[in-house]
């Protein structure tokens, strides 16, 4: 149960959606975009999260697309995780999704809910980064399709009422060779100490990381290490660990020192998995 009341809409439509929203917001009412819930619900019980009114976009049909063909791949992103992975259309995103929460959540949990939500390990947008990945963004001042780069900078940074609405990447990632692990301090389905997941695309390997920091990101510069053949494979790891961004998370699952050393052995993971393999 929350601890306060607040009032449901389920528009049908974008141009619904983004009405009501502009209407709310006219009455002076606290709004947000609902789509699996669970934040709102683990958040509002212990009084993180508080909102007037929520705008539900499941019905929204483009929230719902799936659509796979020799070009391109496209997600809507009120799909919940365990659609996601029942379709197994990338399976390095079914990998990640099936590390999140437990079954019965992962019914609930959105792909545009794990990209939006404050928790900050937003594990679902490791594949998405890899992929160079397309996001249509919706709100009060239309549509866009813009690079996931652009937007999410550690969290995906939108305009007031925007929605997170599709994403879409080149179907050559898909069938990319990969790597992906969840390491755990506590229990099989908590939050991660660090996931990676890798993937070879162009002959070069591409890393993206939760857990390590407050933030998950992709690097460059940590690419550009684990790249450099002229180097051995320490020579390279210890480089990439040379050119994190900070801070390494410290915290009851594991202090900053731990979570290096764990980073480290995963590292070489992903170049025993990756690194001799054509991609
Ligand atoms: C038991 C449990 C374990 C979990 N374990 C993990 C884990 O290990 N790793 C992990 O990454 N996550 C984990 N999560 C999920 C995470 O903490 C969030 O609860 C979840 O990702 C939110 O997804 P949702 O679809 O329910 O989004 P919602 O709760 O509906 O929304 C989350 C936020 O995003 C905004 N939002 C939602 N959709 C959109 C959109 N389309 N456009 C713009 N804004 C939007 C909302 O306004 C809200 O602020 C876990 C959750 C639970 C309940």
């Amino acid at each position: 149960m929350l601890p306060f009341d607040f009032e449901y809409y389920r528009p049908q439509s974008l141009q619904e959606a983004v009405d009501l929203f502009q209407s709310l917001q006219r009455q002076g009412k606290q709004s947000m975009i609902f789509s699996g819930g669970t934040e709102l619900l683990t958040l509002g019980r212990i009084d993180l999260a508080f909102t007037e009114a929520v705008i539900d976009i499941k019905d929204i049909p483009e929230c719902n697309s799936l659509q796979v063909n020799e070009q391109r791949l496209l997600l809507g992103s009120a799909l919940s995780l365990t659609k996601i992975e029942e379709a197994n259309v990338f399976p390095l995103l079914t990998k990640i999704s099936s590390g999140i929460a437990d079954h019965t959540a992962r019914e609930k949990i959105t792909l545009g809910g794990n990209i939006c939500a404050r928790i900050f390990y937003r594990e679902i947008v490791l594949p998405f980064l890899l992929a160079d990945s397309q996001v249509l963004l919706s709100g009060p001042l239309g549509e866009r399709i813009v690079s996931i780069h652009d937007v999410f900078q550690e969290e995906l940074r939108v305009e007031p009422g925007e929605m997170l609405i599709q994403l879409a990447m080149e179907s050559k990632y898909i069938r990319a060779p990969f790597y992906a692990f969840k390491r755990r301090q506590q229990w099989e389905t908590g939050y991660p100490l660090i996931t990676i997941a890798a993937l070879k695309i162009d002959q070069r390997i591409r890393i993206a990381i939760s857990g390590l920091c407050p933030f998950p990101f992709r690097s460059q510069e940590i690419e550009a290490s684990i790249n450099h053949k002229g180097r051995t494979i320490e020579a390279r790891i210890d480089g990439a660990l040379a050119v994190l961004p900070q801070p390494i998370l410290a915290d009851v699952e594991g202090s900053a020192e731990y979570r290096l050393f764990v980073l480290h052995n995963l590292l070489f993971d992903v170049l025993a998995a990756l690194d001799q393999v054509q991609g």
